[in-house]
This record gives structure tokens, C-alpha cells and sequence, in this order.
């Protein structure tokens, strides 16, 4: 995934250009690309192999051990909520 791609969450259709997003299986079956809102409701915890992987706004993959971190999820998730489009 290319940091500055522009792509939209498969499920809402929000923006996730410059925002976090999470490449995984969601609850549905298939995989997706969603924004973290969709993947708190929709997506297979926690991260992993096989479940999902986490991209921080930068584009740059978060290690799964960090993604299942609450404290550093909570502080992508802040970064997600500042991006002012
Ligand atoms: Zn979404």
C-alpha cells in the first residue's frame, strides 16, 4: 500500500487518504480495506496473521504486538479523528 494512495473504506466510504486504516477479514468474510471505526464494529481481532494489519497515516504498517497495544490503537485512532480534510 503506497503512504499517499488514495483510497476510500470499503464499508463507509470514508476517506482514508493520509489516515489510518486497517488491510483485514472482516466479520462478513472477505477482505477489506476499513477505516478504524468500521474495523472496531467489523473487523477480526485482534491483529494478526491472517486477521488483520494495521497502516498508521503515514501508510507504514504497525507490528501486529503494537496494533494490539490499547494505548498505542488509542493513539492512532486520535490521529485518525485530527485530520482535518
Ligand atoms: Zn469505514
Amino acid at each position: 500500500m503506497e503512504p499517499a494512495m488514495k483510497i476510500n473504506c470499503d464499508l463507509c466510504s470514508a476517506s482514508l487518504y493520509r489516515r489510518p486504516f486497517v488491510d483485514c477479514k472482516i466479520l462478513a468474510g472477505p477482505w477489506a480495506n476499513i477505516c478504524l471505526h468500521c474495523y472496531l464494529i467489523h473487523g477480526l481481532h485482534p491483529f494478526g496473521i491472517g486477521r488483520a494489519t494495521l497502516f498508521d497515516s503515514a501508510g507504514l504498517r504497525v507490528a501486529h504486538a503494537q496494533a494490539n497495544n490499547p494505548t498505542i490503537f488509542a493513539e492512532i485512532q486520535r490521529s485518525a479523528e485530527s485530520v482535518i480534510l
